[in-house]
């Protein structure tokens, strides 16, 4: 790099942190000077219209960082330079016009603090994910749901305005109106055409406090008619569902325990099934009445527990479970995890699958498996939806979220190698393209015969599911995922990144010269 750009953008070596993420599968060393830590939107333009326009740098890429909770390398840049998008000055600023109350935030700034700035006056984001410690760029890059997004959408869906920094290294202002296919692209755009800098969120008033229920299933119909139930009620502001495997410990996993209550003392089949619940309210006698109004509909066999928490508190609710996972040793391991929509007319078939497909392997974290509708996403932005059989509004997110230790700290284990054929299999049955080759062969070489053995789907080779936070190998195995997207995504990519100099760590495209 130029002299004068390296000294102004204070390039430094990597750290260990820079060059793996959570998922602590795939490790991407950055050249040698390769981290760029911004103070500004300026610093991020700088490097990247240098590395856009000088021939010197041809072979160059970057990657924008968040909080490095990718699982599969997302975030890396092979050779390249990673920018620390958590070192811009990550203000927070609470605003309003005639018609929303809104927050802007930095790209780098984490949820967490959105949210402790944003109570300060009574108000929060709408639409959230189970865990706060990501930067805000980094969940607008992929989506963002958790269990309200069956009431307000993904996160992507509650941004108002955003500042990107092209691949040419240009700086733009993009909402619904201005700049529109760069915004519409770069919400749930995998980092590919721009650096989010800046992004204008929804606000609405927070409640103070939560009623947090927890009721449980033996019978799968049962279990997601009341979900589908319980979204379609205005009363209820949070929900997401729970598969376990009876005597599979969670004492030693990652799982977000239910106000710390142990979960063993939960049903007695092979296999049964929760709803997390959550009512808003600030009076609660009245939210009482509700509850009351809302069990008698359901068809649970237990109901295990209710609470009382505040807002911050249920919101944050799986930091305990990180520092938990952290003094039991099992949060810094590998984390193969997987998240597929799946078309509802498909969910049974598809949850057989998994638990066919796991059942021989000890599993350490939770399953996830819930509703969402259709109509609260905006199909223009990049996130890919299921197939929709029959223009149902409904359509599930599960979540296969395993922890592997692996001895003496190492990133490779048969176990693991054991648990990526898995999730092989059901992403090639489920989605119909095959992925994971590369990434079991270049551990220890895998089992003979085990990749056939994962390809050998004996269900119909595809369920119509879609991975969220897609995992694919190869630009084939991109367009089979992004289907009839494919061509606006990668004309976009040609308007905003033709050089391909974005994220290479999401192994989509090749870097051009
Ligand atoms: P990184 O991993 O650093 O980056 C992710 C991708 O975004 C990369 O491609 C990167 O290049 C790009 N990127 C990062 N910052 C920017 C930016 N400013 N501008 C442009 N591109 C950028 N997801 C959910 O939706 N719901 C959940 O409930 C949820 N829970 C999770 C819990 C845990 C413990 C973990 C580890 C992950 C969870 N995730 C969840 C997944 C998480 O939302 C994504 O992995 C997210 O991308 C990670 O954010 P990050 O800041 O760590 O981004």
């Amino acid at each position: 790099m130029r002299m004068e750009v390296m000294g102004l953008l204070r390039l430094q070596a990597p750290t260990p942190s820079d060059t793996t993420d959570f998922g602590r599968i795939v490790v991407q060393q950055p050249c040698p000077l390769g981290v760029c830590r911004p103070k500004s939107a300026a610093d991020v333009c700088l490097l990247l219209r240098t590395v856009y326009s000088s021939s010197s740098f041809d072979s160059l890429t970057v990657a924008p960082r968040g909080a490095g909770h990718s699982a599969y390398g997302q975030a890396q840049a092979p050779g390249g330079i990673v920018v620390v998008t958590t070192s811009l000055p990550r203000s927070i600023a609470v605003g309003s016009t005639s018609s929303f109350t809104f927050v802007d935030v930095d790209g780098g700034a984490l949820w967490v603090e959105v949210l402790e700035e944003t109570l300060k006056h009574g108000l929060a984001p709408k639409s959230w994910t189970d865990y706060l410690y990501l930067t805000v760029g980094g969940t607008l890059s992929v989506g963002g749901i958790s269990g309200q997004t069956f009431k307000h959408g993904p996160q992507i869906c509650n941004v108002l305005e955003i500042d990107v920094v092209t691949g040419r290294g240009q700086f733009v202002t993009c909402s619904e109106t201005e700049n529109s296919n760069l915004f519409y692209g770069v919400l749930g755009g995998l980092g590919q055409f721009g650096v989010i800098s800046r992004a204008r969120i929804v606000l609405q008033t927070a409640p103070k406090m939560v009623k947090w229920v927890k009721i449980s299933y033996y019978d799968f119909d049962d279990f997601i008619e009341d979900e589908e139930l319980l979204i379609s009620m205005e009363d209820v502001d949070y929900l997401e569902g729970f598969v376990r495997l009876h005597g599979i410990s969670s004492s030693q996993s990652f799982t977000a325990r239910f106000g710390g209550q142990a979960e063993d003392g939960l049903g007695r089949g092979p296999t049964y099934y929760y709803i997390e619940m959550a009512l808003h309210y600030d009076n609660e006698a009245a939210v009482t009445k509700t509850l009351e109004s809302i069990l008698p509909r359901l068809k649970f066999v237990e109901q295990m527990a209710s609470l009382d928490v505040p807002y911050f508190d249920f919101l944050n609710r799986v930091r305990a479970e990180e520092l938990k996972g952290r003094s039991k040793g099992v949060w810094d391991v590998p984390h193969p995890w997987q998240t597929m929509f799946v078309p509802r007319s498909r969910i049974k078939q598809y949850k057989d699958l998994l638990l066919e497909t796991i059942s021989e392997t000890p599993r350490d974290g939770p399953i996830i498996l819930c509703p969402l509708r259709r109509h609260k996403w905006n199909e223009k932005m990049s996130t890919v939806l299921p197939r929709d059989d029959a223009a149902d509004d409904i359509f599930y997110v599960v979540s296969l979220l395993r922890s592997i230790p692996c001895p003496d700290g190492s990133s490779d284990s048969p176990q693991l190698r054991k648990v990526l054929q898995q999730n092989k299999k059901m992403i090639q049955v489920a989605t119909g393209y095959d992925v994971y080759d590369h990434l079991i062969s270049t551990k220890i070489e895998s089992q003979p015969g085990a990749l056939e053995v994962a390809s050998q789907g004996r269900y119909d080779n595809n369920i119509g599911a879609k991975q969220y936070m897609p995992y694919c190998e190869d630009e084939q195995e991109w367009m089979v995922h992004f289907g009839e997207k494919w061509e606006m995504f990668r004309d976009l990519k040609n308007e905003f990144d033709p050089l391909n100099v974005l994220a290479p760590g999401q192994r989509i495209f090749k870097r051009k010269r």
